[in-house]
């Protein structure tokens, strides 16, 4: 009852009563989540004789919150799991009887795809919405769609189907990206602030930012702990290992039982102890028995009574009576990790009060930032850095990345320590770094990520239309459009109805770029699947800057050349370079002679690895015999090798411009690529093979795919090129049959198909096997 948004009870439910959408801001911890489903279900909602028998759905950025948050609701409502229930991917524990269910959005959103209208419920929140995660961006849009497409069934349709509520809830109060933006709601929804009591937290920033925040938490949570009054520590990492490592360091330094040292201790104590009993209980005149003093003092008849400030009180009994003695030790800290990948029950320890004589110390992630509050904190020592999910631009590569994190969420962090009283944040870094090097808030998902993989994602949950789509921070629609256009040519959707097929819901799997996503699922034959993943893993890796170390072209060239390897793409020549490094026993001595950077060389690797694990584990019958010593591949394998790198650079197709002049009947005979044009596919502009290509001092091919465009102050060259036949264009590229009408030149017959060429539009069935590699960290 003293949680802040119980005051607003009475205006939230009207304010939902009367809108259809309603924004709820409210510092972390004011009972957002724990309480506004409850006042809607004792307000009737959800029940199946009431106007609104719709189930409540909670929606949460992650699991953790999904789980724990339903498991709060149920007990502060005494009602079981099927009745307060959860979902998330592998967890349910939805019923009949469900009224109130938290899921993720990512559940949410899979949901839409069957029930467009959401019939099966009564009002939809959606929790920790500044969070900006692309998933709820995008579930906010879907649901205002929702929305409107009720608004526009017929009255009797509607009749059918019960009202819709939407709650946006947010810990901040910046929300004008959901109210102001007419595109979403027609009507701007209004904004209801709790405020919070929050008591004063006292900001202290370290002098110097030290290098290793671990050792500085370390250091930091000692001081706390050994000086300051009681209250739990909530200290803010960046991932599992760190706080794995610092929960070590601390149960090491404070540990829930008596050092060694403090055990002889005891000993020491209970010995004079019990000899002064013995004296004492010892009547006049008797011989004492001379063997006494030798007897084994055992711990089993002690008892630990309390343990307050550091002093330990034992209670030890022995044959001459019992006394009671205590000890100092290092107060003991209760420490606790709280990272999402903890097993719930593990997760929902830091709830539990932690046990008498000892300070909860919570090592958590930035889960603890606003999804989940934790009783009892008073101190937080917060690194200021968080693990990011990064996406290569131009690859669409995730990874996870350490940052700064923003101002707004060093606010956050704070703002834990002064739940229960006044409160101490320490920054383990500077004044000048925070207001030189965090951004005031953090960038939404959505603009961090590359808009192709975005767009296959939103058309892999049945969101058709993505260019008028409602984002709360809407992409550029020319983007949107040129991302669609590409899926369209990968095959990922069908360019009519812009649908998505199964080779995009293939795709849509891999957390790659949709080409090599494309690439990745057409590669899985021929054996080639190992072949595919290594060139896409080599194409991932920062090519740009490495392409030119790695290459060292004359000494590379002739190296290829001597062996016989292929010579007819660049592509094909960074599988080379990736064999040979693993053949010579991927040493960093190889890379050094052979002027490869070997950072690059053994990210390549570990992506392999990656990519090998999680085709076998996506898909049935996978094929992966490879270990990291690839041999090369066979003639029949390179020709097919170059139709699936012409798959996924199907729109980057170039013809040689004489040859087009021509007729397409030959055209002249050159010695190398000097100076030799070719026609772009979307423009009339002129291009040349970059001198840095393997094919540039050869005879230049009719046709090529090329990966980059590369526009030097003279002339536009190509880079990553691969010669091409253009006879595989109209089977890999249907779409572009309008490619030959300008060219007038000889397109195969499709007669010519042969089987394999057949095979590529066929999405594999793989099966469970890893990949020998020796895994990296
Ligand atoms: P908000 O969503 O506004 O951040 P919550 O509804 O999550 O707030 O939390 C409200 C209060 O409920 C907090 O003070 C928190 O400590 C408490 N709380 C939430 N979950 C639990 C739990 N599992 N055990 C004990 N207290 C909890
Ligand atoms: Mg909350």
């Amino acid at each position: 009852m003293k949680l802040p948004v119980c005051g607003e009870e009475q205006v939230i439910m009207e304010a939902i009563r009367n809108n259809t959408v309603v924004v709820i801001c409210g510092e972390t911890g004011s009972g957002k989540t724990t309480q506004v489903p409850q006042f809607l279900y004792e307000a009737g909602w959800s029940h199946p004789d009431s106007d609104n028998p719709g189930l409540i759905a909670i929606t949460q950025p992650r699991r953790v919150a999904a789980v724990s948050m339903a498991k709060r609701v149920g007990y502060e409502l005494n009602l079981p799991e099927s009745v307060v229930s959860h979902q998330i991917r592998y967890d349910v524990t939805t019923s009949e009887k469900t009224r109130i269910k938290f899921m993720t959005d990512g559940v949410l959103l899979r949901e839409l795809s069957q029930d467009l209208l959401l019939t099966k419920y009564s009002v939809i929140i959606i929790d920790e919405a500044h969070e900006r995660n692309l998933n709820t961006d995008i579930l906010i849009g879907v649901v205002s769609r929702v929305l409107k497409l009720r608004a526009e069934l017929s009255r009797e349709d509607r009749a059918k189907i019960k009202p819709l509520r939407v709650v946006i809830m947010s810990a901040t109060l910046r929300v004008s990206d959901f109210t102001e933006n007419s595109t979403l709601f027609t009507k701007p929804p209004p904004v209801i602030s709790v405020n919070a009591r929050q008591y004063p937290v006292s900001i202290h920033f370290n002098k110097r930012t030290p290098e290793d925040h671990v050792a500085e938490a370390f250091k930091k949570v000692s001081k706390i702990h050994d000086r300051l009054p009681e209250g739990g520590i909530l200290i803010f990492l960046t991932g599992q290992n760190e706080i794995q490592h610092l929960c070590k360091l601390l149960r090491e330094k404070y540990p829930s039982l008596p050092p060694k040292a403090a055990l002889e201790e005891r000993k020491r104590i209970r010995q004079a102890a019990e000899l002064e009993l013995k004296r004492d209980a010892a009547i006049p005149g008797e011989e004492s028995d001379s063997d006494d003093s030798d007897s084994d003092l055992g711990f089993d008849e002690e008892e630990l009574v309390s343990t307050k400030d550091g002093k330990w009180e034992y209670i030890y009994k022995c044959e001459y009576g019992k006394f009671t003695y205590t000890i100092s030790y290092a107060a003991p800290l209760h420490v606790l990790p709280l990272y999402s990948s903890l097993p719930t029950e593990a997760q929902l320890r830091v709830f539990q009060p932690p046990p008498e004589g000892t300070r909860l110390c919570v090592i958590a992630t930035n889960v603890a930032e606003t999804s989940v509050t934790i009783p009892g904190i008073r101190y937080v020592v917060d690194c200021g850095k968080a693990k990011e999910r990064r996406y290569d631009i131009k690859t669409g590569v995730q990874s996870f990345e350490v940052d700064w994190t923003s101002k707004a969420s060093a606010g956050q962090r704070a703002g834990r320590a002064g739940r229960t009283g006044p409160g101490h944040c320490y920054r383990l870094y500077s004044s000048a770094v925070f207001d030189h090097d965090f951004e005031q808030f953090s960038t939404p998902e959505i603009s961090r990520m590359p808009i192709e993989g975005v767009v296959l994602n939103m058309k892999s949950m049945g969101i058709d239309n993505v260019v008028n789509f409602p984002f709360p921070t809407p992409p550029e629609r020319q983007t949107l459009s040129k991302a669609e256009k590409l899926l369209g040519y990968l095959g990922a959707i069908d360019t009519d109805v812009k649908h998505i097929t199964p080779v995009g819901q293939a795709m849509a799997n891999l957390p790659v770029t949709p080409r090599f996503a494309k690439m990745l699922v057409i590669g899985n034959q021929q054996d080639c699947l190992p072949f595919v993943i290594a060139i896409v893993a080599a194409l991932s890796t920062e090519i740009a800057k490495a392409r030119r170390r790695l290459m060292r072209k004359k000494y590379f060239e002739s190296q290829i050349k001597h062996a016989g390897l292929d010579r007819s793409s660049d592509i094909l020549k960074l599988l080379n370079v990736v064999g040979a490094y693993e053949y010579a026993g991927a040493t960093a001595e190889f890379c050094e002679e052979n002027f490869l950077r070997s950072k690059a060389m053994e990210e390549i690797r570990k992506l392999r690895w990656q990519l090998t694990n999680l085709m076998a584990a996506l898909f049935e019958n996978v094929d992966v015999w490879v270990d990291p010593k690839m041999l090369p591949p066979t003639k029949r394998q390179i020709k097919f090798l170059k139709q699936v790198i012409t798959a996924g650079f199907i729109d980057s197709v170039a013809i040689r411009k004489d040859v087009i002049e021509n007729g397409g009947q030959g055209g002249t005979r050159f010695k190398n690529a000097r100076g030799v044009a070719y026609k772009l596919m979307w423009s009339e502009e002129e291009a040349f093979i970059h001198p840095g290509s393997i094919l540039y001092s050869q005879e230049p091919p009719i046709a090529l795919v090329y990966n980059e465009l590369f526009k030097g102050a003279t002339k536009t060259c190509f880079k990553g090129v691969t010669a091409i036949d253009t006879k595989w264009l109209p089977e890999i590229g249907k779409e572009f049959c309008s490619f030959g009408r300008p060219l007038d030149h000889p397109i195969p017959k499709y007669s010519e198909q042969t089987k394999d060429k057949k095979t590529v539009y066929v999405v594999p069935s793989f099966g469970p096997k890893g990949w020998p590699l020796p895994p990296i960290q």
